[in-house]
């Protein structure tokens, strides 16, 4: 019998995926679902191998290279796998490489020309779904005895296939979308994933493919993917029972790859299945799904069925400013039920979480403060926000709709997305490029700055609720919360305490200095020696919630005298500047802060004195009159942390490999399973 025509395909991960704190990973579906839709069609003429760790990769592939390599293009591996293809091509230049991804120009034929150009090396590029576009290029290329440059003269036009010869473009039309129905193999089911059952690869499915919105940043917009395919239900069941009982570590999070999970009426039996299964196999503790943008009541009412707090709702709103929802085509999503939804998903889990994007076509300072206002004074505890980042194959990247909006971008090197690599002996850096919108038409450049500082306020100031009992004391008096964080912002730009300033300095270090205005400037940098050793150090000011962890855990001191401070500032200007409210607000910043001070010194303990009762505040969520529970004496509290709070804490530390990642780690764990004021210090009267 013929021997198996052997394929690799990766879809490599970076360093920080997996490495010696592997975080994160997940299965590798794209390539997975390929893989076994072209074995479904071939069967034992090809054999494939799926690979995610470059150095199980290099192992394998220079023990028997294989004729024909497939690489997943994703923009967050993208330079990674062109590093080994390069290396690829130079020891065997006959390997076909095929690439494949959303990662990709969409519309635009002289960005296609130009993408495949500035990456010679790749013979081949999927375009669109991959199941049948891959094997109508397998075939083509079995056809043609493996000769490629035969097949490409020839300018043979290959089904959601992209090629480039002589300086000319062959694009092939995009596959029709495949239907999902039962006969479409699983990677699960077939076994083609029980290699990666190793208790570190977190699962990830996907009931639904395709979304119906266009939201103008993103790929998966495109007309082509506006159709939703699903597999049944019984299907979905068979993956997640099959994954359940292989699974060797049941603290792994279950992803859905799905865009808008419990939006349609037959999505409320995928989340009942979820919760047959936890309630069988005590996993998926935590599960990360986008959910549906519209028809809250429907989403609801299908995460409600899951074990409480093991989804978070996240109203994904992105802007509140009727125009920037225009310029982005996302009028169809109301904003409002969004956030009511993610109010409302309080009863299913701890806490509510929203997620907005800054720079966005239309976006200013006053449109940016007023988005985060809408979130704040409803209530919501948690705002992300992001910076707009330019995808190939989002309508954001086509030249007209750039120019429409002006809009002026630089380069970054994406979080956690780079490292060192080794292949055959060659060691060489390696990291991802990220494009990002830093001014438009109705942003300059200085708004954006000063926005990202106040959102970096936000999260230190608001998040999870950090000041809950300024939260209850301010609506008590009828004031926005958004201006207790507007002004403990102003407080902090004006005056900044030596801690803080750190966090803000870090920030603006990397907004002023991380972000390049051309990309050749970047990967110069990227080439340099030892450059991004040195960019490592420093590759946490990258991300708030990294900020925000330093803030919170090392300068609790600082935030609470910018908090007292503002509080009494607003008492003026509202013109309630009580003496007894000043006394209040003396004592709860007290009380706030003996709570979380030094959070991580676990055995440390504080006795302090109150005049009114934060036992009963703290009962009512803090949202009654202060005044009403003043004590005629003065009462002694003492405030100490919990053994199995210090244990929790000291343990999700110890996980990770640096200070500032163990601190995130241990906010990140506030996202569902724990609300943040878990960590906090408990306290009583004595
Ligand atoms: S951002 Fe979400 S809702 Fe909008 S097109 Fe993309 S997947 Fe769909």
């Amino acid at each position: 019998m013929k021997a198996p025509l052997r394929v690799f395909f990766a879809d490599l991960a970076h360093e920080s995926y997996t490495g010696i704190y592997p975080a994160g990973l997940v299965f590798p579906l794209g390539i997975g679902c390929v893989a076994s839709y072209a074995k479904m069609k071939f069967k034992d003429a090809v054999s494939f191998q799926l690979f995610r760790d470059p150095v199980k990769f290099s192992a394998e592939f220079l023990k028997a290279p294989p004729p024909i390599v497939g690489f997943s293009n994703i923009n967050w591996a993208l330079r990674l796998s062109y590093a080994y293809i390069e290396r690829i091509k130079k020891l065997y230049p006959e390997t076909i490489i095929i690439l494949g991804g959303p990662n990709y120009p969409d519309k635009e034929p002289w960005k296609q020309l130009n993408f495949l150009e500035s990456h010679p090396l790749v013979d081949f590029h999927v375009v669109g779904e991959g199941e049948r576009a891959f094997c109508d290029l397998l075939e083509k290329i079995i056809e043609y005895g493996f000769n490629v440059k035969k097949l490409k003269e020839n300018k043979i036009r290959i089904m959601g296939t992209h090629y480039t010869i002589g300086g000319s473009l062959t694009a092939g039309e995009k596959a029709p979308r495949i239907s999902r129905d039962d006969n479409t193999p699983s990677p699960y089911l077939t076994g083609m994933f029980d290699e990666f059952f190793t208790g570190t690869y977190e699962p990830i499915v996907q009931f639904a493919r395709g979304c119906p919105f266009s939201c103008t940043y993103c790929t998966e917009a495109q007309k082509y993917w506006n159709s939703v395919k699903r597999i049944s239900l019984n299907r979905l069941e068979e993956e997640l029972d099959y994954i359940a009982k292989r699974l060797p570590n049941k603290e792994l999070t279950m992803h859905f790859a799905d865009a808008n999970m419990g939006m349609f009426k037959e999505d409320t039996d995928v989340f009942k299945i979820v919760a047959d299964i936890q309630k069988k196999y005590g996993w998926p503790k935590r599960i990360n799904a986008s959910l549906g943008k519209n028809n809250p009541d429907n989403v609801l009412s299908a995460v409600s069925q899951l074990e409480y707090g093991s989804l978070w709702f996240s109203a994904a709103i992105q802007s509140a400013d009727p125009e920037v929802l225009e310029n982005i085509k996302r009028k169809n999503i109301s904003t409002d039920k969004l956030i009511d939804a993610a109010l409302r998903a309080n009863e299913y889990n701890r806490g509510s979480n929203s997620e907005i994007i800054l720079g966005l076509p239309g976006d200013s300072k006053k449109a940016h403060l007023f988005t985060v206002k809408s979130i704040v004074d409803a209530g919501i505890s948690r705002v992300r926000m992001y910076v707009l980042a330019v995808f190939y194959g989002a309508e954001l990247d086509h030249q007209d709709y750039r120019e429409k909006f002006k809009l002026k971008t630089r380069f970054r090197i994406l979080p956690r997305n780079f490292g060192n690599y080794e292949f055959n002996g060659d060691r060489f850096p390696v990291a991802e490029i990220g494009e990002i919108v830093v001014e438009s038409s109705t942003m300059s450049y200085d708004d954006f700055a000063y926005c990202r500082y106040f959102d970096l306020s936000v999260e230190v100031f608001y998040n999870d609720h950090y000041f809950l009992e300024v939260k209850g004391f301010l609506n008590s008096l009828g004031i926005s919360m958004f201006d207790f964080i507007l002004k403990c912002h102003e407080l902090t730009m004006e005056d900044m305490p030596k801690d803080l300033k750190e966090i803000y300095d870090s920030l603006h270090h990397n907004t002023e200095s991380e972000m390049w205005n051309s990309i050749d400037e970047l990967i110069q940098f990227i080439a340099g020696d030892g450059n991004l050793k040195e960019y490592e150090k420093r590759e946490y000011e990258n991300s708030l919630a990294s900020l925000r962890a330093i803030g919170i855990w090392s300068c609790a001191e600082s935030i609470h005298r910018i908090a007292e401070k503002s509080l009494k500032q607003l008492l003026i200007e509202k013109k309630i500047n009580d003496e007894q409210l000043n006394l209040y607000v003396s004592e709860m910043i007290r009380f706030s802060l003996w709570r979380k001070n030094n959070l991580l010194e676990t055995k440390m303990s504080y006795e302090d004195e109150y005049h009114f009762d934060f036992t009963a505040l703290d009962k009512n969520g803090y949202n009654v009159n202060p005044l009403k529970h003043k004590l005629n004496n003065a009462t002694k509290y003492r405030f100490w942390h919990e053994k199995e709070v210090e244990e929790e804490m000291l343990r999700l530390y110890s996980e990770k490999e640096s200070h500032v990642v163990g601190l995130r780690w241990i906010l990140f764990h506030s996202l569902g399973a724990k609300p943040a004021n878990y960590y906090f210090r408990s306290f009583r009267v004595i």
